[in-house]
């Protein structure tokens, strides 16, 4: 695919009605929009015949803006168009994969907001071919390839996702399940982990497969209760905030969330705060 991630398709390949003239420009490429990346790739290796952009208006490839083409191996000729900025030199042999420029709207980029404008051509470098078979997206308006996703912390540290309706949760669920780590619903807000770099893309995949907002809360400590007994309160404080049991020395518990000097854990009968000062951490 020419960009990172999801690549979006607003104007197909080979129709009239596309752009612009009321339909009656012919539109020779895909336009196409990188909704994670702004780099564009090369869709197939080969070498750069042109690094250019065109200014005088009497040659039509002024509408190119900047771009560059690359004769694949296959012999064909791919064009990038409207690119912001060119980082590849005529001559230059480029991998597929390789970056060519920057995602833009220069030249007479269809509808003013920054894409790429692919075009595939024969050898002759004038036969239109189809680009959707390079591209890696069907000639159809939509999105296309799967969201880049990073790990939100380069740690274990524990998610919050939601707000998720009740469907939302038993699926997100499920998946803690599997992954097997700790999965807290506080009212559809839910706490995951703590869970890995690499279990974190797993929640993250599947959150935003439901449309569910996540961020990354407390790093994960998982801690050992230190005094005889500690007392487990609603809130992260002595005064305003009441007991509601306790736990005894030795008992170890992951860490939720944490604030000030204080430490939210979940307790097989019960979640509350524990005082920090009391506590070891593992
Ligand atoms: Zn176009």
């Amino acid at each position: 695919m020419i960009f990172e991630g999801r690549n979006q398709i607003p104007y197909g390949y080979g129709r009239y009605g596309w752009t612009r003239s009321n339909g009656k420009t012919w539109h020779g490429g895909q336009d196409i929009v990188g909704l994670d990346d702004a780099t564009v790739r090369a869709a197939e290796g080969g070498k750069v015949l042109r690094s250019r952009i065109v200014t005088d208006k009497r040659d039509r490839t002024w509408e190119w803006g900047n771009y560059v083409t690359v004769r694949t191996t296959s012999g064909e000729q791919h064009i990038y168009a409207h690119l912001a900025e060119r980082l590849v030199q005529v001559g230059e042999t480029v991998a597929a994969g390789q970056s060519l420029g920057v995602m833009g709207n220069t030249g007479n980029a269809a509808g003013g907001y920054r894409h790429v404008h692919f075009e595939r051509r024969a050898s002759d470098g004038k036969t239109a071919l189809d680009p959707s078979a390079k591209s890696g997206c069907a000639n159809r308006v939509g999105t296309y390839g799967a969201a880049k996703i990073a790990p939100l912390s380069g740690e274990a540290c524990v998610l919050s996702v939601g707000p998720a309706s009740a469907g939302d949760v038993a699926a997100m669920r499920a998946l803690a399940a599997s992954l097997q780590v700790a999965c807290r619903d506080a009212g559809g807000m839910l706490s995951v982990g703590p869970v890995s770099p690499g279990d974190q893309v797993a929640v993250l995949t599947k959150a935003a497969a439901l449309g569910l907002p996540v961020t990354a809360s407390a790093a994960a400590k998982r801690i050992e209760i230190a005094t005889p007994s500690l007392r487990v309160r609603t809130g992260p404080g002595t005064d305003e905030f009441k007991q509601i049991g306790s736990v005894k020395a030795g008992e170890r518990f992951d860490v939720l969330d944490c604030c000030g000097g204080w430490y939210f854990i979940e307790t097989p009968a019960l979640d509350g705060w524990v005082s920090a000062d009391f506590v070891k951490v593992l």
